[in-house]
């Protein structure tokens, strides 16, 4: 069976590490039909528009997308995306590899985030000059169905440690649902978990992450808590991530466009081609995918590595050598 796979490369070193992560299919033996499909700033001064409906409609149509990062028009493009694939939950893997100089080498941890509402809402207004607001929003089946994804991940996965994030002793309302909401879907499971003030989870996740295994998180707290976890394994350019939907999911790697590097060929492909494996699992070429994390693990432990991991190869290098050892 034929896969259409969506690829939007975006801006920034989504143009370099995105044709990194195909260049890697490619060599598989899956039979993907890629469709090539433009956003971001440039697809925006270019046409008005970041997000053009030819490629909302590729992304729509494809079995599932690959998509390397938006710059300014982020919001534009990423938000809207994932609502096109129905996404409701962002699965965010931050592991410690062999061979790299991590802060914390016993790294190995999943964050399961809410990923279509809490402050990304999009309900920002300004009330006055000077004055401006958003609407944070918790839905009671938003919740519970990333909590019974993050429960159903943890089991699919063996992870042992599960801990639902919330700041419920001061977001009553709404991380108080939230965490009612996960705590039920934890006891109808009979699972254990802890239950973590996120502000605190963020300073134990730094100093103790090996005690931790699937966090899930509110929106906004997902998306701070996985950067942290990059921090500590080795920078942004090793965290992939995938938004799964009931019937599409779109793939993509947790850091941005990084302006500050972007057309230097530095970029490190890692990101991009582990968030490929995802792409894989969830097409269910498990092999493929293991070969892939494989081929990387080992690029990552003695081979060519780019700059951010204190190699000095570039991206195609680097996507060589992982090429090579596939
Ligand atoms: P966004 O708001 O879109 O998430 P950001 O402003 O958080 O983006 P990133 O683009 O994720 O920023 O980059 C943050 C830092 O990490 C930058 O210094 C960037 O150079 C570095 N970085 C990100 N991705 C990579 C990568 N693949 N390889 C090397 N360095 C990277």
């Amino acid at each position: 069976m034929t896969h259409e796979i969506a690829v939007i490369p975006g801006d920034g070193i989504g143009q370099e590490v995105t044709p990194a992560a195909v260049d890697v299919l490619e060599e598989l033996d899956v039979h993907f039909e890629f469709v090539h499909g433009e956003a971001g700033d440039e697809t925006q001064a270019e046409t008005g528009d970041a997000l053009p409906e030819e490629t909302a409609a590729i992304a729509a149509d494809a079995d599932a997308t690959l998509f390397g990062a938006a710059g300014e028009t982020a919001a534009d493009v990423i938000l809207p995306l994932r609502s096109i694939v129905g996404s409701f939950a962002n699965v965010r893997p931050a592991r410690a590899y062999p061979g790299l100089d991590a802060l914390q080498p016993d790294t190995d941890m999943v964050f399961i985030r809410e990923n279509t509402e809490g402050v990304y809402s999009g309900i920002e207004d300004e009330i006055t000059d000077g004055v401006r607001t958003l609407t944070r929003v918790i839905t009671e089946d938003a919740s519970e169905q990333i909590a019974e994804f993050g429960f159903e991940y943890a089991k699919r996965n063996d992870y042992d440690d599960i801990t639902i994030a919330h700041k419920a002793n001061v977001m009553r309302e709404t991380d108080g649902l939230f965490l009612d909401v996960a705590e039920r879907v934890g006891e109808q499971r009979s699972a254990e978990y802890d239950t973590a003030l996120m502000d605190a989870l963020a300073m134990h996740l730094a100093m103790t992450p090996e005690d931790y295994g699937v966090v899930i998180c509110p929106n906004l707290a997902g998306d701070m808590l996985s950067d942290l976890a990059a921090g500590l394994v080795g920078g942004l350019g090793l965290l992939p991530s995938a938004n799964i939907g009931e019937e599409n999911a779109l793939f993509e790697p947790v850091h941005g466009s990084a302006p500050d590097i972007a057309g230097e060929e530095v970029a490190n492909p890692s990101a991009m081609i582990l968030s490929a494996a995802m792409l894989l699992d969830h097409l269910d070429y498990p092999g493929e995918a293991a070969a892939v994390r494989t081929a990387v693990e080992s690029v990552l432990d003695s081979g060519p590595k780019t700059p951010d991991l204190g190699g000095s190869a570039s991206t195609t290098e680097m996507t060589d050598a992982i090429i090579d050892e596939l």
